[in-house]
C-alpha cells in the first residue's frame, strides 16, 4: 500500500527525538517516511556528501545554531531573520546579493539594501513592474486588471526580476514580498538560490502565519472559490 508522507497530521513527531531503529516499529504512524521510505532517507543522507549541498547546509546549520544564545539560564532566540541572512551569507562567502522587490514593498528593498550594503555586500536589485509592460502583452485577458481594464496596468514581470538578477551575477537572491505565483516564477527562473525575507500577505501585514490562528479569518478562508469558467 502506498502511502504520502503526511507529517502535518503526526501526533507525536518521533522523529524528533530517536531514529527509527530506537522507536517501537508500530509507534511512527503508518504513513511515515521512518517506515515507508527508508531507502530515501538513506538516498537523502547521501546526497550530503555533494560539494553544493554540503557547502549550504554547514553554514545553514552554524546559522541555526548562533540564532540561539543561552539569557539568564534559559536557551533564547537571539537574531532576527536579516541577522542571520547577513551571517549566512557571510559564512558562505557571498560577495553579491540580489533582491526582487514588490513595487509596494520598495520601502523595505530600499531598508534592506542599506543593511547589506552596510555589511560590505554588493546589492542588485529589480522591481516587479520593471519593463512597464502592460499585463495584456504578458496574456493577462483586461477583465483581469485591478483597475480600469482599458487603461494600461504595469504588470509584475518576475521572469525578468530574474533575468536582470542573473545577468547581474548576484549568488543569492531574496524575495521582498513577490505575489503569490510570481514568486514561483521568480524562483523558477532565478540562477542564484533564492530565499525569502518577506512574504506577501495584503491583508495581514504580511504575516500570513495570524491567518492560521484567528477565528476572524476563518471565513474568509474557507469560503469556496467562484467558478472560474
Ligand atoms: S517523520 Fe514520522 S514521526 Fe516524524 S513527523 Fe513524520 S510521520 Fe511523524
Amino acid at each position: 500500500m502506498k502511502f504520502d508522507p503526511q507529517c502535518a497530521k503526526c501526533p507525536g513527531k518521533y522523529c524528533c527525538s530517536a531514529p527509527m531503529e530506537k522507536l517501537k516499529k508500530d509507534v511512527p504512524p503508518d504513513y511515515c517516511p521512518m517506515r515507508t521510505s527508508a531507502e530515501t532517507i538513506e538516498k537523502s543522507i547521501g546526497r550530503y556528501q555533494d560539494a553544493a549541498v554540503k557547502g549550504m547546509y554547514i553554514p545553514a546549520a552554524i546559522t541555526e545554531k548562533e540564532a540561539y544564545q543561552v539569557v539568564r539560564g534559559v536557551r533564547m532566540a537571539v537574531r532576527p531573520r536579516i541577522k542571520e541572512l547577513i551571517e549566512f551569507g557571510k559564512l558562505l562567502g557571498i560577495k553579491k546579493i540580489g533582491i526582487a522587490f514588490c513595487a509596494g514593498l520598495r520601502d523595505e528593498a530600499a531598508r534592506l539594501t542599506n543593511f547589506l550594503e552596510g555589511q560590505s555586500f554588493e546589492v542588485a536589485s529589480a522591481i516587479c513592474k520593471c519593463g512597464g509592460v502592460d499585463k495584456t502583452m504578458l496574456g493577462v485577458d483586461k477583465q483581469f486588471k485591478i483597475g480600469d481594464p482599458e487603461k494600461f496596468e504595469a504588470a509584475c514581470n518576475p521572469v525578468l526580476q530574474a533575468e536582470l538578477l542573473n545577468k547581474a551575477g548576484t549568488e543569492i537572491n531574496v524575495i521582498v514580498g513577490l505575489c503569490i505565483g510570481h514568486d514561483m516564477l521568480f524562483t523558477l527562473n532565478s540562477k542564484a538560490p533564492v530565499t525569502t525575507l518577506i512574504v506577501k500577505d495584503r491583508l495581514l501585514g504580511h504575516n500570513p502565519v495570524i491567518g492560521l490562528y484567528s477565528a476572524y479569518y476563518r471565513g474568509i478562508i474557507e469560503s469556496q472559490r467562484r467558478n472560474m469558467k
